[in-house]
């Protein structure tokens, strides 16, 4: 945005957005405004005259149809924990921030039709609480649990580490409320399995990062809590041996494989030396590293023989090298902490660029194997870190900088290091973001990927959605 497009909001324009929201809905302090203006990896900053935390549907109601008279712009944000910039407003450019944090009441918990209806700002732990002591299972599992919002898991589709067995965001709503781009509401909130009425509405705003709509609640499905899950922690030779481990995995268990992440030796020391109260599960060094769960309705051991059986056979076929299955609640969660903190332990080791990269389960070994040659030969010590989701065909492929390098030299070859890596899972007919979405992030490299009339289809809908751009403008796609 150049400076004769800088937009200047009226101080009597904005007193007409905080009339509407009150004193408790409203922040212009820059203290507080602080966190809401930097991205959660720090690559994007913002600023904002205004954030509005509205405290029902009709005041966003009443936000959104203010904004569309004045063509004043608005960025929806939850707990700002997205990964690509989607809920930062652009510099200088005088956005709104419209956070729905206030908006975190469970509205609804049906135990029988196995729904919950939860406004937009429920935090995903306070959801998965819910849903527990009504004894269901809400299975959405991600490491920003915590703070992410359920609005915000909406708006990006966000995957985690049950997808597998429960399938991504997506999959697990039934029904939204939604205010369009000139204030009406839909209310689209129903709890029901089947619906063959036409074009399903809701999927143009999952995963549409605020720019078709606010989302201001739900209907989620629920699942019986499982009685017993059974955790392995794997020592594999190879990435080939983890999709087949989890071949015989879902073959033995019926579909019941509920995780299954592979982590690379260089991921395990990386933790272990960063993450304090981590240990290695197993003895000796092996190259990578498998968690497998299985879960079950039934508390009679049998799942934990059928894990001992498929990690017999892994055993006699060459795809485990040594495992250990977790015999406590605590020995399981200090599995799963070493995968949660793959993340964050690569920050103490430098620089490093993410990636996330989804390519057919079958051909996630081609893909790793080529990509970290392709990024070796471009820069000799360069430290790949490839771990994840391998069961969905998921991972974040992720270089560290060489061991005593400048931060800054290596993040300047961004570019040229995330373009190689997306060049050869677009090759092996795969995505450049399989979970964390576009944002602003991916907008302009997007349109290299996909093919021109998908983008098309993209501006049209945007276009008639939200004709005046107001709705998280310069995300996802430019109309
Ligand atoms: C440690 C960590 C681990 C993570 N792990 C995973 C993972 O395993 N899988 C995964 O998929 N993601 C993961 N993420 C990314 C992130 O947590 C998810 O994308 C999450 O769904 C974002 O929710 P949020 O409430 O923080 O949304 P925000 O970051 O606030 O917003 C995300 C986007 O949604 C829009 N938005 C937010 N709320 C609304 C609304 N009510 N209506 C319309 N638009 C809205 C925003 O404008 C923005 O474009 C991780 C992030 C962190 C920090």
């Amino acid at each position: 945005m150049n400076a004769q497009n800088k937009i200047r909001l009226a101080p009597d324009l904005l007193d007409r957005f905080r009339a509407i929201v009150g004193p408790k809905g409203w922040t212009s302090d820059a203290e507080t405004l602080a966190p809401h203006l930097r991205e959660w990896r720090d690559l994007y900053t913002g600023s904002t005259p205004l954030l509005l935390k509205p405290a029902s549907t009709e005041e966003v109601s009443a936000i959104v149809k203010l904004a569309a008279e004045t063509k004043t712009r608005l960025v929806p944000q939850g707990g700002n924990t997205g990964l690509v910039g989607g809920g930062i407003p652009f510099d200088g450019n005088d956005e709104i921030i419209l956070s729905l944090q206030r908006m975190n009441r469970v509205r609804a918990l049906d135990p029988l039709n196995d729904t919950i209806t939860v406004e937009a700002g429920c935090i995903l732990q306070q959801v998965q609480q819910a849903a527990r002591e009504a004894g269901r299972l809400f299975p959405l599992s991600i490491g920003s649990e915590g703070s992410c919002t359920i609005g915000g898991n909406l708006s990006t589709n966000a995957g985690g580490n049950a997808v597998l067995r429960y399938g991504n965001t997506r999959e697990l709503a039934l029904g939204l409320e939604v205010v369009l781009a000139d204030g009406q509401v839909w209310n689209g909130l129903r709890g029901l399995r089947k619906d063959n009425t036409g074009y399903d509405l809701k999927d143009l705003f999952i995963g549409g990062e605020g720019t078709l709509g606010i989302i201001t609640a739900a209907v989620m499905k629920l699942h019986p809590l499982p009685a017993a899950m059974a955790t392995a922690f794997i020592a594999i030779p190879e990435p080939q041996a983890a999709i087949e481990l989890l071949a015989l995995g879902k073959a033995a268990t019926g579909g019941q494989v509920t995780g299954c992440e592979m982590i690379p030796r260089i991921g395990l020391d990386f933790v272990l030396r960063h993450t304090p109260a981590t240990a290695d599960p197993i003895q000796g060094r092996h190259p990578w590293y498998l968690i497998m769960e299985f879960s079950s309705g039934r508390a009679d051991g049998s799942i934990d023989a059928t894990l001992e059986a498929v990690l017999a056979e892994g055993f006699e076929k060459g795809l485990v090298l040594d495992a250990t299955i977790a015999q406590s609640e605590a020995q399981r969660a200090a599995f799963w902490k070493i995968r949660e903190a793959m993340s964050g332990a690569q920050k103490p080791e430098g620089a490093s660029i993410k990636t996330d990269i989804a390519v057919p389960v079958s051909q996630m070994p081609a893909f790793i194997a080529r990509a970290t040659r392709a990024v070796e030969d471009y820069l000799p010590g360069v430290r790949v870190v490839a771990f994840g989701h391998i069961g969905d065909g998921n991972i974040h492929f992720n270089p560290s900088q060489p061991e005593g390098w400048d931060r800054e030299k290596f993040l300047d070859l961004w570019e040229p290091i995330s373009d190689i890596i997306h060049a050869i899972a677009h090759e092996m007919q795969g995505t450049i973001s399989a979970e964390h979405g576009v944002g602003r992030m991916k907008i302009d490299e997007i349109p290299r990927y996909k093919p021109a009339i998908e983008i098309e289809m993209m501006r049209r809908l945007k276009r008639v959605f939200d004709p005046d751009n107001i709705l998280n403008p310069g995300k996802v796609v430019r109309p």
